[in-house]
């Protein structure tokens, strides 16, 4: 019977030695730079430090794990990665130091699957050395979750397509070498044909940067999420990813990924916030005990663990499903599940963490509302949670059928009288 939830010792090592190098090496990247990690070109002194930890990680054959191996990645599965990027996120840097790095990771799959040579010569290869950032821009100012209100239009003229309209929220855009568009190339068509994909080099005439949205207690000058305009921005014919209409597949190239790895990543932040309630529940005392002999503080302990158990399992679980059909259509359901949990397994487990370090635990001195805050974030960055829930409710009720619209199926009287004939008693 094949049902294990043990790692194969090699693999085991390589996790062993990943959590050291990140609490020693990575971490501090954290506490110097802490929002370093997506800007291009590096500080000299960043670049003199970051290389090396690249390399080093590359040498433990760890260098964007998520990568078949024609991409230079080992092919490990999404249950292995899973595991690492539960180490990796323990850290704001790890994502950029391990080649895991959203939206970068997505993009480079798309630009596998749909880019010319030149453009994976071009954009490819430095993006999967980590050389350059990059961004996907999908979200309009009218809405990001319902894409039948992008209205971001691209024409053909000639030997080109023509952009126009506005995007937001594209993060990384201020310092990505280009960015991967979606527009419509035909509003007559049904919405799941109407957009197609295209590559927008940075620099490209008719696109410009209007704001720079930070987050919230970032200073104006950190924003990472860029409103652009594009007012007739040109791009050659063969920047388009796909075949025109193609948007909706070529996004799923990335999206089940990308959520179930920033799922993972999540449960290193919630373990950090538990391994804290817990060094501080030994360490605080009041009205003469310890924190950790109060009842209240046990249960938020024993709670956390409980809720980041239950979680962890279930990412794991699901990032095994897809290691058995590799088909993302097929752990849909539970992709979007996860989607729905993530936001408020966050959140519970942060918020107590918060309230047991008291005023410091809201203070810019700790990383605990930067996790809480995380929540928030994951809550609607791939797709907001409301969405989620009505996505899996629709999968969910397409295994059932409708039945008798007075008597439910499992009305106990009918229940009875069919038991009892099925037993002879009558
Ligand atoms: C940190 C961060 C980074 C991001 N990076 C990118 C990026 O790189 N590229 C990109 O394209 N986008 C990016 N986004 C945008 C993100 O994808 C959108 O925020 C998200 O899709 C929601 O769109 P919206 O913010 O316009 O909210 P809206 O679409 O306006 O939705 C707002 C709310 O309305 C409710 N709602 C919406 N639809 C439904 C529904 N069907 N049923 C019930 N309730 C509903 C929900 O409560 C939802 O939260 C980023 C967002 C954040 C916060």
């Amino acid at each position: 019977m094949a049902w294990d939830f043990s790692t194969d010792p090699e693999y085991q090592e390589k996790l062993d030695w990943a959590r050291e190098f990140v609490r020693t090496k990575v971490k501090p990247l954290d506490y110097v730079w802490p929002s370093d990690q997506f800007k291009r070109p590096y500080a000299d002194e960043v670049r003199a430090i970051v290389g090396p930890l690249k390399q080093e990680v590359r040498d433990h054959g760890l260098w964007a794990t998520q990568l078949g191996p024609d991409l230079g990645g080992q092919g490990y599965g999404q249950l292995k990665l899973a595991l690492l990027h539960e180490v990796i996120g323990q850290s704001r840097w790890g994502a950029s130091i391990f080649g895991t790095m959203a939206p970068d990771t997505g993009n480079a799959e798309i630009l596998a699957a749909y880019g010319t040579e030149d453009q994976k010569a071009e954009y490819l290869e430095p993006l999967l050395g980590g050389d350059i950032v990059s961004c996907f821009a999908m979200t309009e100012p009218a809405g990001g979750a319902d894409p039948s209100q992008f209205t971001t239009r691209a024409v053909r003229d000639g030997d080109e397509w023509v952009i126009t309209g506005d995007k937001y929220w594209a993060s990384h855009a201020r310092w990505a070498e280009f960015l991967i568009v979606m527009a419509v190339t035909d509003p007559d068509a049904p919405l799941t044909s109407r957009m197609s994909m295209f590559i927008v080099p940075k620099g490209t005439p008719g696109m410009t940067f209007v704001r720079q949205t930070g987050l919230w207690g970032e200073t104006p000058d950190d924003g990472a999420h860029a409103l652009i305009e594009f007012r007739g921005a040109r791009v050659p014919a063969d920047s388009i990813l796909g075949a025109p209409g193609e948007a909706f597949a070529v996004s799923q190239t990335r999206l089940g990924g990308g959520r179930l790895h920033a799922a993972m990543r999540a449960i290193g932040d919630c373990q950090k916030a538990i391994d804290m309630m817990a060094e501080r529940a030994l360490s605080r005392r009041t009205k003469g005990q310890l924190l950790a002999d109060k009842q209240a503080v046990q249960m938020d302990l024993a709670n956390s663990y409980a809720q980041l158990a239950q979680f962890r399992l279930y990412v794991l679980y699901t990032a095994w499903q897809y290691d058995q059909c590799h088909d993302w259509r097929q752990v849909r359901k539970d992709v979007s599940a996860i989607q729905i949990l993530v936001g408020s397994v966050i959140h519970d487990i942060a918020r107590r963490a918060v309230h047991m370090h008291g005023a410091l635990g809201i203070s810019n001195e700790l990383p605990l509302m930067s996790i809480l805050h995380g929540g928030e974030i994951q809550a609607l960055t791939d797709g907001p949670t409301e969405v989620h829930q009505v996505v899996l409710s629709k999968l969910l009720l397409r295994d059932y059928t409708a039945g008798d619209p007075v008597w439910p199926s499992e009305f106990l009287p009918h229940r009875r009288e069919q038991a009892r004939k099925d037993l002879g008693l009558v």
